[in-house]
């Protein structure tokens, strides 16, 4: 079986489970008691906090641990918009293939008053900064753009977009769920004011994230009630998924060199072994994309079809978000680079893991080159392409 939706989710690694593990056995006690029980779970929590802030260049004050990436899109959206409110300033800069964490936000906002501009992401999948810069009006209170898009695992220039925020002194958040411990990232030198990241996407455990505020930069009260998280989470910390959490950055951190040459190396033979498949494309940016994301479209089938006659080969891999899959709608994302719906409905996303062999990735090409031309030789789109009925697109 070869597991190739890492996108999605990422299996735990071990030194994570461990860690885990023995923070439940050793560290149960309620971090705000003040006896030794609650101490010792009060040191894990802050360890993990510093072990986190080290990792993107932040100090251990500045980071916020969270449900996960939603909860930190959440928290950065509404907290920057509470106080672009308070200024008068209700504009908000985003772009068309964020996560729906970020999209659904914006939209929540966009019913109470504020403005939304969705920036073009172009045919490579890129925001351009220049575009960025002049969308900046004096109202405006949030730039939110993410760092690697889960789709088609396109970089934004986010040290660029950052600088131009810095410049305009408007916040810029960064949905970096897809690339903490994936590639380097530091808030400093990317210019960075609000971060997300969740701890499932680089073999951490799921429900728990976090979200990086730079400091002097207010924050609402998501949960009412404690003074957990500087009183702006209620609620008894989860201190095991959080200590599992740092455990499994730090290891990404330290193997992140060595993983994604590896992953590179495999990613670009899948893109090679692929693009010889007739009537196909790579989606999004061919070189700044993330080290593990292959994405393609291939004209006359159907994506979720080739999903199911790929996991009867023991492929596991995704037609776009997990969050889309089950509904019939193309991607948002592939929409916003202008693939249009006929050919957005025959993509593939594959998103290897560290793992992945030389052999894996010849299996997979063979597999989704005879699946791509199985479903095509009994799909009637594929039959009025042939017979020139159809114009082929691709
Ligand atoms: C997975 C993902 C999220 C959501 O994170 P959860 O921890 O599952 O809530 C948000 N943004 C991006 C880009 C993601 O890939």
């Amino acid at each position: 079986m070869i597991y190739a939706d890492n996108a999605a989710t990422t299996k735990m690694s071990d030194a994570a489970i461990d860690t885990m593990n023995t923070v439940i056995r050793d560290c149960w006690g309620n971090p705000s008691s003040l006896y030794g029980t609650g101490q010792k779970a009060k040191e894990a929590l802050e360890e993990a906090r510093a072990k986190v802030a080290s990792v993107i260049g932040a100090e251990p004050g500045e980071i916020l641990f969270t449900s996960g990436g939603s909860e930190a899109d959440n928290q950065a959206i509404l907290s920057a918009a509470a106080l672009g409110r308070k200024n008068g300033k209700m504009h908000i800069i985003s772009s068309a293939f964020e996560h729906h964490a970020v999209l659904h936000t914006l939209d929540k906002l966009k019913k109470e008053g504020f403005a939304i501009t969705l920036l073009d992401v172009h045919e490579n999948g890129r925001i351009v900064p220049a575009e960025l810069a002049a969308a900046i009006r004096e109202d405006t209170c949030l730039v939110t753009i993410m760092y690697a898009n889960n789709e088609i695992g396109v970089i934004q220039p986010v040290r660029e977009i950052g600088a131009i925020c810095r410049k305009k002194n408007v916040l810029f958040h960064t949905d970096a769920v897809q690339a903490v411990g994936h590639i380097p990232v530091d808030v400093e030198k990317d210019n960075i004011d609000l971060l997300s990241s969740s701890a499932h996407k680089f073999h951490g455990p799921k429900g728990v994230g976090f979200l990086y505020a730079k400091s002097g930069v207010k924050l609402a009260n998501l949960i009412e009630g404690g003074a957990q998280e500087r009183g702006k989470r209620g609620g008894t910390e989860n201190v095991p998924g959080i200590a599992a959490m740092a455990e499994a950055l730090t290891e990404a951190n330290a193997k992140m060199t060595e993983n994604s040459a590896h992953l590179i190396r495999m990613r670009d033979k899948l893109i090679e072994g692929l693009r010889q498949i007739p009537h196909s494309a790579l989606n999004g940016d061919s070189r700044q994309r993330l080290p593990g994301n292959v994405n393609f479209c291939f004209e006359g089938i159907e994506g979720e079809s080739l999903l199911l006659l790929l996991d009867d080969k023991g492929i596991q891999a995704s037609s776009g978000s997990a969050c889309t899959s089950g509904s019939l709608d193309p991607s948002h994302v592939l929409l916003a680079i202008g693939r249009v719906h006929d050919v957005a409905h025959g993509s593939l996303r594959l998103s290897i893991g560290e793992d992945i062999t030389e052999a894996d990735t010849a299996y997979i090409i063979q597999a989704v080159t005879e699946t791509v031309s199985y479903l095509r030789s009994i799909s009637p789109i594929w039959r009025d392409l042939i017979n020139g009925k159809k114009e082929f697109i691709l």
